[in-house]
């Protein structure tokens, strides 16, 4: 490999140029789409210098073909509710690249799912899937579902006229789903029965994030919040820093913010605050993890019923302040683009530490502007929250061998996979001239496993 020294001004041009040529094409044809262009516009800039020593990567069209999903599958979702009203929703599959193995990827139910967040979630998970050094590919799916306020039997029928669609497309060695917002056990225990009353068989590799009492893994639960926590702790002791001590917001209270919450706490943190999309709670003491689970877990109930177990909290209706308080490690677990310049400004004038991003590009562009500008630490989301779709991985080698590991065994992979995916990350900076910027190198290294693939498969 030449040295990036050794890069002649041509051979920068010619990149700058590919990129942007790149970037203008993608632009023009998914014009409306802009998380799509907000996630593929962020790792565009880190790849330059890639292009400037890889010229190959070029007369490939390398660029151009990870743009573009190998396919986008959207369905009719038709339900009745407990009334007989018959309502419909779009279902949808993105199905973005398999160089690297099946397609591996959640499924989201929230009322905001289209395509430009399917493809931007897509996009990312192939380069997250490809960090944890696991032969999965990458892909997403959904429907503009609201969850809230449905009755458990309307949840089901949703569930299962959506997989009657999708049954289709899937299969174990095809596309493997898993859960994501909206989604957890209990959906994809009817989507997971559903899939295989229809195949008239039992596939247990065709969902992960199963029940483990049938067929699921242990850990994979805890397995994203924990997985940040792993990757933020190597990266805050490379500056001598730790989670002991620390005064920790963790926003969202679902299943990446309750084990984030749970790990951080483990590691000798206070957590002040957390959030769900009504509020947040704000408690000096120490957020109470049994009140949370509690609530959220076992009930379904309300952030701010928080208070009536601990009055001395406090709750905000406004769920943007939780980024006022100060703290140290500020963890956003709840969704995209929930830290904008505004709360990343606070958060710095406050002297925040580190940022760990548990949810899916939880930051916009110029809140990650900021804290890189304030030397803040930047655990970025497809190489922090990848210790989920890790441990998914790790359930369908389970499924595969028809055994099952202990929790123990699991946690013990998980945190060696985080840890070299920081290293991955490290590696990579460093070879690009970036040291240390981890945002850089996760962008890298997550994109040369796949552009090798590529290369090697042939123009597809
Ligand atoms: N939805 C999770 C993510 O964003 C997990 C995906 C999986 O386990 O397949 O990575």
């Amino acid at each position: 490999m030449t040295n990036l020294n050794d890069v002649t001004k041509d051979a920068k041009k010619l990149a700058n140029d590919y990129v942007h040529e790149v970037y203008e094409l993608i632009k023009k044809r998914n014009s409306d789409e802009t998380e799509f262009l907000q996630a593929t516009r962020e790792i565009f800039d880190s790849l330059r210098p890639v292009f400037s020593l890889h010229p190959e990567y070029i007369s490939n069209g390398i660029l151009e073909r990870l743009t573009e999903p190998d396919r986008i599958i959207t369905f009719r979702v038709a339900w009745e509710d407990d009334q007989g009203k018959v309502h419909v929703n779009r279902g949808y599959r993105v199905q973005f690249n398999s160089d690297l193995g099946p397609y591996k990827g959640g499924i989201r139910f929230h009322p905001s799912v289209n395509t430009s967040i399917m493809k931007f979630l897509a996009f990312e998970q192939t380069f997250k899937n490809s960090l944890t050094g696991q032969p999965i590919g990458g892909g997403k799916g959904g429907a503009d579902f609201d969850p809230k306020g449905k009755s458990e039997r309307e949840i089901m029928r949703f569930a299962q006229s959506f997989m009657t669609e999708l049954s289709k497309y899937i299969g174990s060695d095809v596309d493997v789903p898993a859960g994501d917002i909206g989604v957890g056990r209990r959906e994809i225990g009817y989507m997971f029965g559903q899939y295989n009353r229809l195949k008239g068989g039992y596939e247990a590799g065709v969902f992960t994030g199963k029940d483990p009492n049938h067929g699921g893994s242990l850990g994979r639960k805890e397995a994203t919040g924990y997985g940040t926590v792993y990757f933020v702790e190597e990266m805050l002791k490379e500056k001598g820093l730790s989670f002991a001590g620390s005064k920790v917001i963790v926003s969202g209270s679902g299943n990446v913010s309750t084990y984030a919450m749970e790990k951080a706490m483990q590691l000798g943190a206070k957590v002040i605050a957390c959030s769900d999309s009504s509020g947040y709670i704000y408690d000096e003491n120490g957020i109470n993890l049994k009140t949370i689970k509690y609530l959220k877990e076992e009930n379904n109930l309300r952030i701010r019923d928080y208070l009536k177990e601990h009055p001395e909290a406090e709750f905000n209706e406004d769920c943007s302040k939780i980024w006022s308080i100060p703290c140290d490690i500020a963890l956003p677990c709840a969704t995209q683009n929930e830290i904008d310049e505004k709360a990343a400004r606070l958060l710095v004038a406050n002297s925040v530490k580190a940022i760990g991003e548990g949810a899916n590009m939880p930051c916009t562009k110029e809140a990650v502007v900021r804290f890189v500008e304030n030397e803040v630490l930047f655990a970025p989301a497809k190489a922090a929250n990848a210790g989920g779709v890790a441990v998914s991985a790790m359930e369908m080698s389970q499924n595969s061998m028809r055994l099952s590991w202990t929790e123990e065994e699991v946690d013990e992979k998980l945190q060696q996979i985080m840890k070299n995916i920081y290293i991955s990350c490290l590696n990579a900076a460093r070879d690009y001239g970036r040291p240390g910027n981890l945002i850089i190198g996760a962008n890298i290294a997550g994109f040369l496993k796949v552009a090798n693939a590529m290369v090697a498969h042939g123009v597809r």
